[in-house]
């Protein structure tokens, strides 16, 4: 069956125009079957450097609708943990455990490249400490939690504290998995959740406005920051909570560095409306 769809804004377009009087509507739909092809997950590693079998897991997806460019669903989230990452490999030391970014292939058809990498990593899901997809364009992030266990939240709190100058706030027990993450998560990975602003998100995506005029820098430096400080706390957490108890400031001044790294100088602590708050 052919099938098609209308974007937020021309579907309010239609409603004004419906409202006014009689209304005719022609639909050309291109649409069809060409067949299948083979595409890949897009993997890159910064292996760790004494537990490289436990990873924490940050990416996006590679495929998007082909009306705009794709910038908000996904690039966005590409380039956010991409840039992420490459953060990460500037800093003096390599972590403890491995972090891995992960371009997932052609989400939008139903999550292939996400499943696959599941089955891939059937037998290894559990050290997958954390893993965290960013597929909500490119707003600024609100909250953040974990679902990792219990013995963790300590961890998970600590993260929390570096990301608080950020203005992200921890919300326990609220969250869940990325979509490419999620077939992971259900194979026992623990999963990451960092809650974007996406007031115009699905005014945007799958339609001819995902464009990268849309994006702005400030808040993508903020995203880029946020990913870069949890996924470098993660695998260092023993020794970065022991050494966080025993001084404070050491901590703030390596998380620092990373934000500054990030371009993200200026705390944002400005309140966003609950109206935004909601992932939709
Ligand atoms: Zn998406």
């Amino acid at each position: 069956m052919p099938s098609a769809a209308l974007s937020v804004p021309d579907a309010g377009q239609l409603a004004r125009l419906v409202a006014r009087g009689p209304v005719k509507v022609r639909l050309a739909i291109d649409a069809g079957w060409d067949g299948t092809y083979t595409s890949h997950n897009v993997i890159g590693e910064i292996t760790g450097r004494s537990k490289p079998g436990d990873v924490v897991l940050i990416g996006g997806h590679l495929d998007s609708w082909d009306l705009g460019t794709g910038a908000i669903d996904d690039a966005a989230g590409v380039g956010i943990t991409m840039a992420a990452a490459t953060l990460i490999a500037q800093m003096p030391s390599r972590p403890a455990r491995s972090i891995r970014v992960v371009a997932f292939a052609n989400e939008e058809q139903g999550l292939h490249g996400g499943k696959a990498y599941a089955v891939a990593h059937a037998a290894d899901a559990g050290r997958h400490q954390l893993s965290a997809e960013s597929d909500f364009g490119a707003g600024r992030i609100y909250a953040f939690n974990t679902g990792a266990p219990e013995h963790a939240r300590a961890a998970t709190q600590q993260i929390a504290q570096a990301l608080a100058p950020l203005g992200i706030e921890y919300a326990p027990d609220k969250g869940g998995p990325g979509p490419d993450v999620g077939p992971l998560a259900a194979g026992g990975a623990h999963i990451a959740w960092l809650a974007q602003d996406g007031t115009d998100y699905f005014n945007l995506h799958h339609t001819a406005d995902d464009t990268l005029d849309k994006i702005d820098p400030a808040a993508l430096a903020q995203n880029v920051a946020a990913y870069a400080v949890f996924a470098y706390l993660w695998p260092r957490r023993p020794k970065a909570i022991s050494a966080a108890r025993r001084s404070r400031k050491r901590r703030r001044r390596r998380t620092d560095r990373v934000r500054r790294s990030a371009g993200y100088a200026r705390p944002h602590r400005a309140a966003i409306p609950d109206a935004t708050r909601s992932n939709g």
